[in-house]
């Protein structure tokens, strides 16, 4: 029996108003159906977006300490539900289990973290320039936000932008990624035991071009966050200009682990091969470049070779897997084609074909992949790959480290392993990314800090933490004259000097 999932438009789950639907299915097993979903277009976005308009006037009127409560519900709900929404995950698009539990557990702690922001939301009181006058800065609820969101964690980035969209008062459309809309339905669900009214959260399943577009384009959408390509955000910031939406934009990475020479070099091995590999070498903050020195490179290269060649293939349900599949076929290609390109740029270490040893033909699976003696200039070393693929680059020295780390056109996420408190300092000052590791891999980030990064990484927005609501809330300066009299600001000041003397 296929699941049909629906859209939510207000208080009803709805097919398509077109009726097409479109089918999908697991990566570990493409015999393996995960569902039949709705195919929307233009119409289900306005249907959700009028929604989403209704129930603004009540939702933002409610007091933020109020909306702080229903998310803690939401947060409760999500913890009793982790087991079963993470299986879901690993299902629909791969990831093993564990990192399935990790990234269902990254959207409790921003659940429970923006249900304290209900009771802070601070703003900013400062003293006036004139006397018997009062100066403050409050947050506004801005309106409907449109949110689309890729799959590689499906779970965690809709609760990253969903959360503090609410906890601001705003109401929200979600458009998930095609490949994992069913982690986005049955989490919405739980939003709904939680007690997140009808119209606040609605979802609409379709193609970036017919439902992507159609949220980008219309005018009661007031604001956009997106994570995904950064050619996808760019082209979704051009379309927002129109409209004058404010658009947060979540883009690629080309982040680099450097390995110095004092490194404490087994605990170097563990961090790169779980951020180079884990979630398949899926994640906008996978180690995609290994920056080692070249004192300690052929013993580093070596003992790595020897770890990748253990690491076990498989479906992420099966305990023994420790790494899942790529997304889908289309992955497996576009990842093919690199391995292709590094062959000719690189020495290849291991892996760089599509695995298919007995069940993995089934399903999408790449081995992983290392290549080494890769000039910082190659295609393999600037490019987003975004796959089980890592290149091992040798350097001499500090500066030259410096210039290769910030040579790509990203700046997501930097780590360095040594033991030289100096280079750990110098490192978070040089290296130009949104996310800076020191002995620890490049993944890791925790819900209360800002998430985000710098050049083609983003448009200078952050994620998580306080500063994410500063995106979805408006600022309004206020100002009480308690003088009971006209007092002009910046041209009174004389008769605020005299007063004084
Ligand atoms: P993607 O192809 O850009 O898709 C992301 C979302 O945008 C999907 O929902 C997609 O819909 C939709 N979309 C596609 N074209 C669109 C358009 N023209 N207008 C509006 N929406 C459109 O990216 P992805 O393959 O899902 O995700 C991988 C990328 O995300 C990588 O580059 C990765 O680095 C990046 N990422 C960044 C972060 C970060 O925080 N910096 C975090 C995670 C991932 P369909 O699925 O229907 O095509």
């Amino acid at each position: 029996m296929t699941t049909t999932y629906r859209n939510l438009i207000g208080a009803d789950w709805k097919a398509a108003a077109s009726g097409a639907t479109f089918t999908s299915v697991s990566p570990a097993n493409h015999e393996e159906v995960i569902g039949e979903f709705p195919s929307s277009g233009p119409a289900d976005v306005e249907a959700a977006v009028d929604a989403a308009r209704a129930a603004f006037p009540a939702w933002s009127a409610m007091p933020a300490p109020k909306r702080g409560e229903i998310l803690f519900r939401v947060a409760r709900i999500l913890a009793e539900r982790k087991e079963e929404l993470s299986r879901l995950m690993t299902r629909e698009m791969g990831k093993v289990l564990p990192e399935a539990r990790g990234d269902v557990q990254e959207a409790i702690d921003v659940a429970y973290y923006m249900a304290g922001e209900g009771r802070r939301l601070f703003g900013t009181t400062v003293p006036s320039e004139m006397p018997d006058k009062f100066a403050m800065a409050i947050r506004r609820p801005i309106g409907v936000a449109g949110i689309i969101t890729p799959w590689n964690f499906p779970v965690a980035i809709p609760a990253w932008k969903l959360f503090p969209a609410l906890i601001c008062g705003n109401t929200a459309v979600i458009k998930p990624a095609s490949d994992t809309p069913a982690c986005v339905v049955r989490f919405v669900e739980l939003l709904r035991e939680g007690g997140i009214p009808d119209g606040v959260v609605n979802v609409v399943i379709g193609s970036g071009t017919e439902v992507g577009n159609a949220i980008v384009d219309h005018p009661d959408v007031k604001l956009i966050s997106f994570t995904g390509h950064t050619d996808t955000g760019i082209e979704i910031s051009s379309r927002a200009a129109k409209t004058l939406k404010r658009v947060s934009l979540e883009l690629g990475g080309k982040n680099p682990i450097v390995v110095w020479e004092d490194a404490d070099l087994d605990l170097a091995l563990d961090s790169v091969v779980w951020s180079a590999f884990g979630t398949s070498g899926q994640r906008c903050t996978a180690a995609s470049r290994l920056i080692v020195h070249r004192a300690i490179h052929d013993d580093f290269v070596h003992r790595l070779r020897q770890r990748v060649a253990t690491l076990v293939l498989g479906d992420g349900l099966d305990e023994q897997t420790d790494v899942g599949p790529v997304i889908n076929a289309g992955a497996v290609e576009r990842i093919a084609s690199y391995a292709a390109i590094g062959r000719q740029e690189a020495d290849l270490v291991i892996g760089g074909e599509a695995a298919t040893d007995g069940a993995l033909a089934k399903g999408s699976f790449f081995q992983p992949t290392i290549f080494t003696e890769v000039k910082p200039d190659a295609r393999i070393a600037q490019e987003e790959i975004f796959g089980p693929v890592t290149s091992v680059i040798p350097v001499d020295d500090w500066d030259e480290t410096v210039r290769i780390v910030n040579s790509v056109k990203y700046g997501l996420s930097t780590s360095l392993f040594t033991r030289d408190i100096n280079l750990a300092f110098r490192s978070i000052r040089d290296f130009d990314s949104g996310l800076g590791y020191v002995n620890h891999g490049t993944i890791g980030a925790e819900a209360h800090l800002p998430f985000g990064g710098t050049k083609a990484t983003g448009n200078g927005h952050r994620e998580v933490g306080q500063a994410a609501l500063d995106f979805f809330s408006e600022w309004k300066s206020v100002y009480i004259d308690y003088s009971g009299k006209l007092q002009r600001a910046q041209i009174d000041t004389t008769f605020v000097d005299e007063e004084r003397t």
